[in-house]
């Protein structure tokens, strides 16, 4: 059986996420032996546009991203998103919560209507096209990548954690970070990174995205418990626009 041939792109993102797959070092020759990179930017001079897996690194944030983006869809047999960038919009999205303009001239001043800087509302990858294959996380998870990367080489559907990172907490024996008056997302944030931050002394940020059916009810009574509100929770929703 062939190799499947994959392409990396990138998007609108600040290349962690590129960066953790560099990070593997010794672990991409093992991967070489299941798919053929043909097109990486990041990772190789070599370039070609016959791929069937096609990742995706990376918000949509110009009308020629979107452009871009269909094509490599219409090509690409499997579509990754990789990374919250790409998966949920992730801290791109910040820009969506206030009137384009007044972001443009935060951001880069009297220059802000520089042709070469217009810009649009974020989207996610799957704003856009459709997505496959989701790997979560800002950035994202060097093992899941791996297993995910392996599975795709050998036909299989990846199986991605659906429910939130207060069991990956619980398992790991942490205090809850709403213990310390602290408000954490775990309550309905999609496992699958061994609640992190919450081991590492924070609250979870959200970078994964919703479990899929998030227990909202739940969600509130946990709020109401520790004397907060949902407001207090959809005001920290508001960093990775979950
Ligand atoms: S998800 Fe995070 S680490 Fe990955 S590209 Fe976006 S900002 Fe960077
Ligand atoms: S709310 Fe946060 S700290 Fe508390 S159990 Fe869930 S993930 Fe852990
Ligand atoms: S704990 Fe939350 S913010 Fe931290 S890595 Fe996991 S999902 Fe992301």
């Amino acid at each position: 059986m062939s190799k499947p041939r994959v392409a990396i792109f990138d998007f609108a993102c600040c290349e962690g996420c590129q960066l953790q797959i560099v990070n593997l070092e010794a672990e991409i020759v093992d991967l070489l032996s299941i798919i053929e990179p043909v097109q990486w930017r990041e990772g190789m001079s070599d370039h070609s546009d016959d791929y069937d897996i096609a990742i995706i690194e990376g918000s949509i944030t110009r009308p020629e991203d979107e452009e871009r983006i269909r094509k490599i869809r219409e090509k690409a047999k499997i579509l990754v998103a990789l990374g919250a960038c790409a998966t949920i919009g992730g801290v791109n999205k910040l820009k969506n919560h206030g009137p384009l303009e007044d972001m443009q001239k935060t951001v880069y001043s009297k220059d802000f209507s520089l042709p070469h800087l217009a810009t649009m509302q974020t989207k996610s990858v799957a704003d856009v096209v459709k997505v496959d294959v989701y790997i979560h996380g800002c950035p994202i998870d060097k093992k899941e990548f791996t297993y995910i990367i392996r599975c795709l080489g050998a036909g299989k559907t990846p199986n991605i954690p659906d429910y939130p990172v207060c069991v990956e907490c619980k398992k790991a024996g942490n205090i809850c970070r709403y213990e310390y008056n602290e408000i954490c997302l775990g309550p309905v944030i999609r496992a699958g990174c061994g609640a992190k931050c919450p081991s590492n002394g924070f609250w979870c940020f959200g970078c994964r995205g919703f479990v899929d059916d998030p227990n909202v009810n739940a969600a509130r009574d946990v709020m109401e418990k520790y004397g907060k509100t949902m407001k207090d929770l959809e005001e920290k929703l508001m960093l990775f626009n979950t």
